[in-house]
């Protein structure tokens, strides 16, 4: 843990975050070299993620996104906004901010190799593997996390937070519920001082 701000911790700093992102982009790098990959981001929380990962990615690649709803029982997902580029023939590496019980990417990954890839990888920013109820492939991973629930560099409570630089853990998260607006300010207030410890 990095720092300690009451309901909030942070336990993942910008720093390792950047570190990580510079060893994964080194790794894609090598894999990927002259395959001309698409990265495609699942909206929204892998924004920052991709956007740092790309730009350690040192092969030309292109980038697009896709949006996915949630429908039903069992965590089954439909694809709300889909990508720009045709996937068919590429080497199609899924971007995502976490990866929890695994229903959403093994659904994700089940609709991608339908449109005849020419590979499929995952590369995901967190790995919550002890909530893990479907095994599903993880080539590329940042960081194991536990069972708690997370906040910031992309991941949200009800859309917001996601502009937080490092990734905090919400030690109340029934305040957060009762409380949004305070523990909000709380947040932000801590983020700061720990940027400029
Ligand atoms: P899965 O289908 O693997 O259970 O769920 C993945 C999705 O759950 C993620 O894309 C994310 O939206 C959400 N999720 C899982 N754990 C967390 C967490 O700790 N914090 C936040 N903000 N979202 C989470």
């Amino acid at each position: 843990m990095t720092g300690n701000n009451g309901p909030f911790v942070e336990v993942i700093s910008a720093e390792a975050l950047a570190s990580r992102a510079r060893e994964l982009g080194k790794q894609l790098t090598e894999e990927y070299r002259d395959r001309e990959p698409v990265f495609v981001g699942v909206l929204h929380g892998s924004l920052p993620f991709l956007s740092d990962l790309i730009r350690q990615v040192e092969t030309p690649l292109d980038v697009d996104f896709l949006a996915l709803s949630r429908f039903g029982e069992g965590g089954k997902v439909r694809i709300a906004m889909d990508t720009e580029i045709s996937l068919e023939g590429r080497h199609v590496v899924i971007v995502e901010d976490i990866v929890d019980t695994g229903l959403t990417l093994s659904y994700l990954r089940r609709l991608l190799e339908t449109r005849d890839v020419a590979s499929l990888a995952t590369v995901t920013l967190l790995d919550k593997a002890p909530r893990r109820i479907v095994e599903v492939p993880l080539e590329y991973r940042g960081f194991e996390v536990g069972d708690e629930f997370l906040l910031g560099y992309g991941l949200d409570w009800e859309g917001q937070y996601r502009n937080l630089r490092s990734i905090w853990v919400v030690l109340d998260l029934a305040s957060l519920q009762s409380d949004s607006a305070s523990l909000g300010e709380k947040v932000f207030r801590a983020h700061g001082d720990n940027l400029t410890t």
